[in-house]
């Protein structure tokens, strides 16, 4: 993009942001997992950040908060990488049009979950992982296996952001261990249909601790740039994915980014996304960029009021979106 349009850019971010300052109320912050319920509702953040180099960034931009199910797209990158096609035996890729965390849809199909950003599929992706993690000489790291897993997720999210300063919350894991009573039904049905091929206590530890990465707007809209720059991370030129796995990644986060709300984000927005229940939402133009929406408070469907309002009015006031 030229300087013209990053010039726009900043004034389209900027006004919407002035737009939606003052917009609180309207939402609810997820109480489910304990420590979320006990985020200031009253913040607001947004960051793009182009291929071609141009960030800019408004509000709490700064300020580091839980990425939730955004980390579903990290983990299903890694995987994608390491494993290939033959992810898509275990985990389909339709939307379930049940709620993130359903356990009906799991029986009636045999405990392969319709796609890889409800919990089960996400499950199932971790899972897999720590398979990765398993033949490492544990004697020399003093490491267990999910103990790796843990550190090659977050490696993978530093580098993708460009940052060190990326962690895991553990007060916010632990508190979501103790409350992960769906999660763990989730994980045990799909492991009595032979899905899960790991404990079912390494994999959801797992699992809830890549929920617990603690980034900001500026970090998460610089680590989602390689969907918008055909697999390839801009900041180190490296690939991360190929460009065949971009395609489907963004294609998933089209169709299945926003729980039940999938269909009508592609409505309003017009763009691949992610949310995460933390108020996350982290969006791509493909060829172009990326943005990262932060708003503690959820609409009924659990992501972000302020997030989809914003990203919204972003698609519509630039005259872009993939469609
Ligand atoms: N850690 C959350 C859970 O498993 C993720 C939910 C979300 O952000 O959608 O319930």
């Amino acid at each position: 993009m030229n300087i013209q349009e990053n010039h726009n850019l900043e004034i389209i971010v900027s006004n919407i942001y002035k737009r939606y300052r003052e917009c609180i109320g309207q939402g609810k912050v997820a109480d489910y997992i304990p420590t979320l319920s006990t985020v200031n509702p009253d913040q607001f953040a947004i960051s793009v950040a182009t291929v071609d180099g141009f960030q800019y960034s408004i509000g709490d931009y700064t300020t580091g908060f839980s990425i939730q199910s955004i980390s579903k797209v990290f983990t299903l990158a890694m995987l994608s990488s390491l494993m290939g096609d033959d992810i898509w035996k275990s985990v389909g890729r339709e939307p379930s049009g049940n709620s993130f965390n359903s356990l009906v849809q799991l029986e009636y199909e045999k405990g392969i979950p319709r796609n890889p950003f409800i919990n089960a599929g996400a499950i199932v992706i971790t899972d897999r992982l720590l398979n990765y993690s398993k033949n490492e000489n544990n004697q020399v790291t003093g490491l267990s296996t999910r103990g790796r897993a843990k550190e090659s997720i977050l490696n993978f999210v530093k580098e993708l952001a460009g940052s060190d300063d990326i962690e895991y919350d553990k007060i916010t894991a632990q508190s979501e261990i103790l409350t992960a009573e769906r999660n763990f039904a989730l994980a045990h049905l799909m492991k009595s249909f032979g899905n899960i091929e790991n404990s079912v206590n390494d994999v959801i530890n797992t699992y809830c601790h890549q929920c617990s990465i603690t980034m900001n707007t500026q970090q998460l809209a610089a680590a989602f740039l390689f969907l918008a720059n055909g697999g390839i991370n801009p900041l180190t030129g490296k690939e991360v994915i190929g460009k065949r796995n971009t395609k489907r990644i963004n294609a998933l986060m089209m169709t299945c980014g926003l729980y039940n709300e999938s269909g009508d984000f592609a409505y309003r927005v017009g763009l691949p996304g992610k949310s995460g229940v933390g108020g996350g939402i982290v969006a791509v133009i493909p060829g172009k960029l990326s943005i990262a929406v932060w708003s503690p408070e959820l609409n009924s469907n659990g992501n972000s009021y302020r997030g989809i309002k914003a990203l919204e009015d972003f698609t519509t006031d630039l005259g872009i979106s993939v469609f």
